[in-house]
């Protein structure tokens, strides 16, 4: 395991406010010098958790769990001590990548370095260029708002050959990683953007790093074209272990105790304007077990809300099945025979 050093533990410990770390998970109410709050790790009506400011720690009169901000956030999303670590270290803008040797996360910052580069790119373009007016039209005419197109990161790739590409080299990254990821593709040892004139939407994994983008034609004349495209299988990206929107709802999933699931992202997109931020989408493919694992991370109870047509009915009871086996507790919205969700929210809107 890797080794870091206590006074950069320390550093961190000191350097992160605790009660704004447990706030975003627990509602904290200030007491004399302390905060108390609902324990998250056990169920229970009246608070007997903790978090003492000065003390730098939080504590459970109940069920005994206790410990610093690194403990908190281990505990709290499951995983590693070394992950809470590392987490809390960039937050803070804490270089400890010298003493987590050849951890593959630090690997996978690359990808994820190389990702977010593009996407400001696409997001520069379509809030920036003539083209993207014309993308923004069309995002208009869909009723996807501008608070829409800030909060999924929406973006726009321009009809060019290779403007990515050259935006990518002058920023030193390798044409390996382009290839890697899929944004970029190889032909007669010529390179060329892969997407082009769509707009993209950003899929990002449950701790909010970018891992692939799904792009969609926008303009009248590219209609002969696939409507949607999206990243190929990447070191980053595999497809059946991601939830689209799960960072942007990891809160509203633990306040509500539920998680709203849909096929397809537009589905999610079109739930947030109605105020609904416990959704995600399984992005076209079958519930996979993965994702099912992913969801019991956050809550047990699934709300499967999946197209009303034959193959989504088919698709929800395998759902279910899948859900039950996990132990977890499934239901269903069942829509109107051939509507899909998208439409479904947009006719019916709040009372959805
Ligand atoms: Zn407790």
């Amino acid at each position: 395991m890797a080794q870091i050093p206590k006074d950069v533990i320390d550093q961190i410990v000191k350097g992160t406010d605790i009660v704004g770390l447990i706030s975003n998970y627990v509602k904290l109410e200030k007491k004399g010098r302390n905060y108390f709050g609902l324990c998250p790790f056990h169920s229970e009506k009246t608070p007997s958790f903790s978090v003492s400011p000065e003390r730098q720690i939080f504590r459970c009169f109940s069920c005994g769990e206790g410990g610093n901000v690194i403990n908190f956030l281990a505990k709290i999303e499951n995983i590693s001590y070394i992950e809470s670590v590392k987490r809390l270290a960039s937050k803070l803008s804490l270089n400890i990548d010298n003493y987590l040797g050849d951890n593959i996360n630090v690997e996978y910052q690359k990808y994820y370095d190389l990702n977010k580069f593009v996407l400001d790119f696409y997001r520069f373009t379509l809030l920036n260029t003539t083209e993207g007016k014309e993308a923004l039209k069309y995002l208009e005419n869909r009723k996807i708002t501008a608070e829409e197109i800030n909060y999924f990161k929406i973006g726009l790739a321009p009809d060019s050959t290779d403007t990515l590409y050259q935006a990518l080299k002058a920023n030193n990254f390798t044409e390996l990683a382009m290839l890697e990821l899929g944004v970029v593709t190889k032909s007669e040892s010529k390179y060329y953007d892969k997407f082009k004139n769509r707009i993209m939407f950003p899929i990002t994994n449950e701790y909010g790093n970018i891992v692939g983008f799904s792009g969609r034609i926008y303009k009248d004349s590219d209609k002969s074209e696939a409507k949607y495209i999206n990243t190929q299988e990447t070191p980053v990206f595999k497809k059946g272990e991601i939830l689209y929107n799960l960072d942007n709802a990891i809160r509203s999933i633990r306040e509500k105790k539920r998680v709203y699931l849909f096929e397809g992202f537009m589905d999610v997109i079109a739930c947030h304007r109605t105020g609904l931020h416990n959704a995600v989408a399984s992005m076209g493919t079958a519930l996979t077990p993965e994702q099912v694992n992913l969801i019991k991370k956050y809550t047990h109870n699934v709300v499967i809300c999946f197209d009303g047509d034959s193959a989504g009915i088919e698709a929800t009871k395998r759902a279910i099945e899948l859900i039950l086996k996990h132990r977890l507790n499934p239901a269903v919205v069942t829509l109107p025979e051939g509507l899909d969700p998208d439409e479904y929210i947009s006719k019916y809107g709040n009372n959805a």
